[in-house]
C-alpha cells in the first residue's frame, strides 16, 4: 500500500515538474521572442534615426547650397538648429546602444564626421555673406562631396552593422527555438516513458493489491471456517482489544460461550500485570507493523482456574493501509507449560539429587571437557567445581586424573559401558568405589560424551563382609541343625521300631493283666504317634536340606488316588463320617511324576480333614484343570473339603508354617506336630504346584492344590480313549465297583484284588453308607457282603433296588447255608460268590454281569501266576503264641493291620532311596510275613533286607517289593479265613 502511495506521489511529482518545466520553458521562449522583436524594432528605429540624421544633415547642406544658389545670405531660420538636432539625435542613438561597441564606434566616427561637416558648412555659411563665391566654391568643392559620401558610408556602415546584428539575433533565435523544440520533445518523451513505466507499475501494484485483497478475503473465510472447526480459539479484535469475532472453541477453553464474548475486551481474561504487559506489547506491534507475534500468558477461565495459553496475533490492514484489527489464534498450552514447569522442577530436583547422592558423578564432552561434576565428586577429590568445569584432564594439575584416563579411553574407543572397582584414600580413609562409565548418545545414536558414576560401596562392602560372615555362621548352624535332626530322626526311629515291635509282641502275651495290657496299649499308641512325628521331622529336615529328590516315573493316577484314599475312607468310616470322592474321568490315566509324594500330600490333607471333623462328610474331588496336548502335560486340581471345625481366615497363612497349629489346644485334643501342612506345601511347591485354603471357623475347610504332571506317552499302545491299558492283568480296567463289606481285612482283600485288576473301587462298611454312596454316584457293579451289623446284605439290596437302582450286584458271603444263593437272588442280587472268593471267578462274574467277555489271558495268567501255595504255614505264629489259638488270631489280626502300612512305607523309602530304614523295615516285614505263614514272601523280604543293608542289587528291589505286595494281597484272604475258623 505504502509503495502504491509512494509511486503515485512520484508520478504526481514527475507530472508537476514536467508541467513546471513546460511553463517555465514557455515563459522563457515568450520572453525571448519579445526581446527579439523589441530589439528588431529598436534596431530599425535606430537605423531610421541614423538615416534621419543623414537626411537632416543633407537638408542642412542642401539649404546652404540652395541659399548660395539662390544667392541668399542666409538659410531659412528653421534650419539654424539643424546641426544641433542632428548631433543630439546621434547622441541619443549612441546612448540607446550601450554595450554595442561596434555600433558605438561607427556612431562616434559618424559624429566626428558630422561635426567636421557641420563646421565646414558653418564656415561656408559664414562666408556666404562675405564671400559668396568662396562659399559657392566651397560648397561645390570635392571636400564637400567627400563629406557627403563619408556620411552616406557611415550611415550604410551603421545600417549594415545593425542588420548583421539583427540577422545574428534571428539566427540565434532560430537555433534556440530548434534546441527548445528537441529538448521539449526529449523531455516529453522522457516524461511519457516515465509515466508509462509508473502506470505499468501502478497497474501491477493494483493487480497485486486486488489479488491480495482476494487472498485476504479467502484467508478470512478460511480463518472463520477453521475457527469454527478447530479446538483452538480464533478471534478477531479491534485494535483496542475489543472482540469482534470469537470462535466456538472459546467455550471449552474459557468456559464462556463465544457469542457472549463479542463486544467484550480481552482484558477480562487477564490479571492486571499480564494485561499491562500485553497491552504494551500489542501497542508496540501496531506501531512497528510487526505482522505476526506470539505471546504466552496465563488466562483466568470462567471457573476461576488459571490456564496457560499461547496467542499468535496477526495484524490486519484496512484499505486505508492502517491496522484495522488483530486476528489471533489462541492455543491451550497449559499441559505443556505445566510439564515444562514440571521438567524444570525435576531438573532442579535432579540437580539437587545429583549433588546429594552418595555416589560421585561426572559428565564429559567428547573432547574430554568436564561438563558436570556433583558435590561428592569434588568432596572426594578435594577440588572446587569451578576449577574443573570446562577443563580436560590434561589441563588439570592433579594426580588423580591419571586414574580415570584409561577407562575414559576405553569407553570412547569401544562405545561400551565399562566397570571397575577402585579404592581411593581420602584423608587416610579408604573408600571403595565401583566406577561405571558409559557413553552418552544423542537421538541419532552418536556418542556425545561420557558419564561416569562412582558408587561408594565402602559401607556396603563392610556390611556384605559382615553379612557373609553372619550368613555363613547361620548356614552352618542350620546345616548342623538339619544334620542333627536327620541323624536324630534316624537314631530315634531305629529304637522306636524296636519299641513298637516289642510292644506288639508284649501285648500278645496271654499272661498280661488288663492293667498291663492297658499300659502296653498306651505305650504302643504313644510309640506310634512318636513314629509319625519322627517321620514328619525327617521329611521336613530333608526338604529343608534340599535333599528331597522327586521321582519322575510312570504311574496310574486313578490307582494312586484310589490307593491313597482307600485306608482314609476306612478311617473316616470308623469316625462315622461320609466320604465321597470324584475323579474327573477326562484325566489321562498314565502320567509321569512322583506318586509317593502325591500319596503323601493327599494322605496329609485327608487325614487332617478327618481329624478336624466330628460329623458330616469329607469330599475329595480331582479335576483336570488344563491339558496341553502339544506339550503332553496336564494340570490337576485336588479339592479336599470337610465339614469340620474350620480355620479362622487370620490363620490361613500361619497353618502352612512349620510347627504351627491354629490354637494351643489342638495338640492336646487332636495330636500332631504342626508340620504336616508345612511339608505338604513344600512338596507341592517343589513340584511346581500351589496350595490354598478356604475356610472359616466352624464352617469346615476346603484345601485346594494343583500339580502339573507330564503324560506318559510310552504307554500309548493298547489303551482305550482314556489311556487305560487293556491287557489281561487289568481285566477290570476302568470299571467302577462298590464293595459293601464290614470286615476290614476282607475290605482290604477285595479292594486290592479289584484295584489290581484295574477297577475303580469304593469300599463302604455298612448298608447305610452304601445307600448314601449310591445317592452320590453310580457304579458298574456292586459287591455285597451279606453278614453285616445294622442293615444286612439282603436289606441293603432291597433298599437299593427299592430306589430303582438296577446296577449289577454280586453277593459275597462266607455262609455255607443251603439256599443262600437263592435268597440272594431273591433279594434282588444278580450273582453270588463265596468267601474266600476265587479271584478269576469274581472277575468272570463281574465281566459277565457287564455283558463283557472274560479275556482268555486271565485263565492263562491263573496258571502262570497261580497262587504258589493254597495253604499257609502258621507254625511260626503258633509256636510263638505257644499254641494259643485266640492269641494267634489276635496276633494275625495285628499283623494284617500293620503289613499294608509297612508295605507303603517301604515303597516310600524305596522312592527316597533311603536304604537304612528300608532294610530295617524289610527286616520287620520278613518277620511279619513269616508269622502269617507266607514264607516265600518272607524270603523275598529277607533278600530285600540284605541288599538294602549292603546297598547291592538295588535295581531289583522295586520288583521284589511288588512281589511281596502281590503275594500278600493274593493270600491275605487265607489268613483271614484262618482267623475266622472256629
Ligand atoms: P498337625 O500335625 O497339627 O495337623 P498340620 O500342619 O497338618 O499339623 O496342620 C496345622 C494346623 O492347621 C492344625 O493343627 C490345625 O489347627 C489346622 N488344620 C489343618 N487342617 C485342618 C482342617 N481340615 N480343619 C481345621 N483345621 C485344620
Amino acid at each position: 500500500m505504502k509503495k502504491i502511495v509512494n509511486t503515485v506521489l512520484v508520478l504526481i511529482l514527475v507530472v508537476f515538474m514536467a508541467l513546471m518545466g513546460f511553463v517555465y520553458y514557455a515563459w522563457v521562449v515568450k520572453k525571448r521572442s519579445r526581446s527579439a522583436a523589441e530589439s528588431m524594432i529598436q534596431t530599425n528605429l535606430l537605423i531610421d534615426k541614423v538615416r534621419t540624421v543623414a537626411v537632416l544633415d543633407n537638408n542642412y547642406t542642401n539649404s546652404i547650397r540652395d541659399m548660395l544658389l539662390m544667392g541668399q545670405s542666409r538659410i531659412p531660420a528653421a534650419n539654424y538648429a539643424l546641426p544641433d538636432s542632428v548631433l543630439r539625435l546621434l547622441q541619443s542613438v549612441s546612448a540607446s546602444m550601450p554595450g554595442d561597441t561596434i555600433s558605438q564606434k561607427i556612431l562616434d566616427n559618424f559624429s566626428i564626421l558630422l561635426r567636421k561637416k557641420i563646421s565646414y558648412h558653418q564656415r561656408i555659411l559664414a562666408l556666404a555673406a562675405t564671400q559668396p563665391a568662396l562659399a559657392k566654391q566651397l560648397i561645390t568643392a570635392p571636400e564637400n562631396a567627400l563629406f557627403r559620401d563619408s556620411v552616406r558610408i557611415a550611415v550604410n556602415n551603421f545600417m549594415q552593422a545593425n542588420r548583421r546584428k539583427l540577422i545574428e539575433r534571428v539566427d540565434k533565435d532560430n537555433r534556440y527555438t530548434l534546441y527548445s523544440f528537441w529538448t521539449t520533445i526529449i523531455i516529453s518523451l522522457f516524461t511519457l516513458v516515465l509515466l508509462l513505466g509508473e502506470s505499468r507499475y501502478l497497474y501491477r501494484m493494483f493487480k497485486k493489491l486486488k489479488l491480495r485483497t482476494n487472498q485476504l478475503h479467502k484467508r478470512e473465510q478460511s480463518f472463520l471456517r477453521l475457527a469454527e472447526e478447530t479446538e483452538l480459539i480464533l478471534y478477531k479484535s479491534q485494535v483496542d482489544g475489543t472482540f469482534t469475532y470469537v470462535s466456538k472453541g472459546a467455550a471449552e477453553m474459557t468456559g464462556y460461550p463465544n457469542t457472549e464474548l463479542v463486544g467484550k475486551h480481552y482484558s477480562m481474561f487477564l490479571e492486571e500485570d499480564t494485561w499491562k504487559r500485553l497491552e504494551a506489547f500489542y501497542i508496540n506491534q501496531v506501531k512497528t507493523g510487526d505482522d505476526y507475534t506470539s505471546q504466552e500468558f496465563e488466562i483466568i477461565t470462567r471457573s476461576g482456574a488459571k490456564k496457560w495459553v499461547e496467542q499468535m496475533a496477526a495484524l490486519v490492514y484496512g484499505e486505508d493501509g492502517r491496522v484495522k484489527e488483530f486476528q489471533c489464534v489462541v492455543r491451550d498450552i497449559d499441559k505443556k507449560k505445566r510439564n515444562e514447569d514440571q521438567v524444570m522442577y525435576l531438573q532442579q530436583r535432579l540437580d539437587a539429587i545429583l549433588d546429594f547422592m552418595p555416589s560421585m558423578m561426572f559428565i564429559k564432552d567428547m573432547p574430554g571437557k568436564y561438563l558436570l561434576v556433583n558435590n561428592r565428586f569434588t568432596e572426594i577429590h578435594g577440588v572446587d567445581k569451578k576449577d574443573i568445569i570446562g577443563k580436560t584432564d590434561e589441563e588439570l594439575p592433579y594426580d588423580w586424573v591419571q586414574r580415570y584416563a584409561k577407562l575414559d579411553l576405553e569407553v570412547r574407543t569401544t562405545g561400551a559401558r565399562v566397570k571397575s572397582e577402585q579404592s581411593i584414600t581420602v584423608n587416610d580413609k579408604i573408600y571403595h568405589f565401583l566406577i561405571t562409565k558409559f557413553p552418552l548418545r544423542n537421538s541419532d545414536g552418536e556418542m556425545i560424551g561420557i558419564c561416569g558414576i562412582g558408587q561408594d560401596f565402602t559401607e556396603k562392602n563392610n556390611y556384605i563382609t559382615a553379612i557373609e560372615n553372619a550368613n555363613n555362621l547361620a548356614q552352618e548352624a542350620i546345616s548342623a541343625q538339619e544334620m542333627f535332626l536327620a541323624n536324630m530322626s534316624h537314631e530315634i526311629r531305629t529304637p522306636m521300631n524296636g519299641i513298637i515291635g516289642m510292644t506288639n509282641l508284649l501285648m500278645q502275651q496271654s499272661q498280661l493283666s488288663p492293667t498291663q495290657l492297658e499300659y502296653t496299649g498306651a505305650i504302643k499308641t504313644s510309640a506310634n504317634r512318636l513314629l509319625v512325628i519322627i517321620n514328619e521331622i525327617l521329611d521336613f529336615s530333608k526338604i529343608k536340606a534340599g535333599k528331597l529328590l522327586l521321582l519322575h516315573e510312570p504311574f496310574d493316577i486313578y490307582e494312586v488316588i484310589d490307593n491313597a484314599l482307600f485306608p482314609l475312607k476306612l478311617q473316616a468310616q470308623q469316625k462315622e463320617l461320609s466320604f465321597f470322592d470324584e475323579i474327573d474321568t477326562a484325566i489321562p490315566a498314565y502320567l509321569l511324576g512322583d506318586e509317593i509324594r502325591l500319596n503323601q500330600i493327599l494322605t496329609n490333607l485327608v487325614e487332617n480333614a478327618i481329624k478336624f471333623t466330628h460329623s458330616g462328610k469329607i469330599t475329595v474331588k480331582v479335576s483336570l484343570v488344563k491339558e496341553d496336548k502339544e506339550q503332553s502335560t496336564v494340570q490337576l486340581g485336588f479339592e479336599i473339603k470337610d465339614t469340620g471345625i474350620g480355620i479362622d481366615p487370620d490363620q490361613h497363612e500361619m497353618i502352612f508354617k512349620s510347627f504351627s497349629q491354629t490354637h494351643a489346644g489342638n495338640t492336646r485334643k487332636f495330636g500332631g506336630t504342626g508340620l504336616g501342612l508345612a511339608i505338604t506345601k513344600e512338596l507341592i511347591t517343589l513340584q511346581h504346584g500351589f496350595i490354598r485354603v478356604n475356610s472359616r471357623l466352624n464352617e469346615g475347610a476346603t484345601f485346594y492344590f494343583e500339580l502339573p504332571f507330564a503324560r506318559n506317552n510310552e504307554e500309548v499302545t493298547g489303551k482305550d480313549d482314556k489311556g487305560h491299558l487293556h491287557h489281561a492283568e487289568k481285566p477290570l480296567q476302568g470299571k467302577t465297583i462298590l464293595v459293601v463289606e464290614d470286615d476290614d481285612i476282607n475290605q482290604q482283600v477285595v479292594f486290592h484284588t479289584l484295584r489290581n485288576a484295574g477297577a475303580r473301587t469304593d469300599v463302604v462298611n455298612s448298608g447305610k453308607l452304601a445307600l448314601e454312596m449310591l445317592d452320590y454316584k453310580s457304579y458298574d457293579c456292586i459287591i455285597m457282603d451279606i453278614q453285616m451289623p445294622g442293615m444286612d446284605g439282603y436289606q441293603t439290596t432291597q433298599a437299593i433296588r427299592g430306589k430303582g437302582i438296577r446296577t449289577y450286584m454280586i453277593a459275597m458271603t462266607a455262609s455255607a447255608l443251603k439256599g443262600e444263593k437263592d435268597r440272594c437272588l431273591a433279594a434282588g442280587m444278580n450273582d453270588y460268590v463265596s468267601k474266600p472268593f476265587d479271584r478269576t471267578d469274581l472277575f468272570h462274574k463281574i465281566l459277565k454281569g457287564l455283558g463283557e467277555q472274560t479275556p482268555e489271558a486271565i485263565t492263562e495268567k491263573k496258571e502262570a501266576s497261580e497262587i504258589p501255595f493254597s495253604e499257609l504255614d502258621f507254625s511260626a505264629v503258633y509256636s510263638m503264641m505257644s499254641g494259643e489259638k485266640e492269641h494267634v488270631k489276635i496276633m494275625l489280626e495285628e499283623l494284617l493291620d500293620s503289613i499294608p502300612q509297612k508295605l507303603s512305607e517301604m515303597n516310600q523309602l524305596l522312592a527316597a532311596k533311603d536304604w537304612q530304614p528300608l532294610y530295617m523295615l524289610a527286616h520287620q516285614m520278613k518277620f511279619n510275613l513269616h508269622m502269617i505263614g507266607m514264607q516265600y514272601a518272607s524270603d523275598v523280604a529277607l533278600s530285600v533286607e540284605r541288599d538294602a543293608r549292603l546297598e547291592e542289587n538295588l535295581d531289583s528291589i522295586p520288583d521284589r517289593l511288588q512281589e511281596i505286595s502281590a503275594i500278600y494281597y493274593q493270600h491275605v484272604h487265607l489268613v483271614k479265613a484262618h482267623i475266622e475258623q472256629p
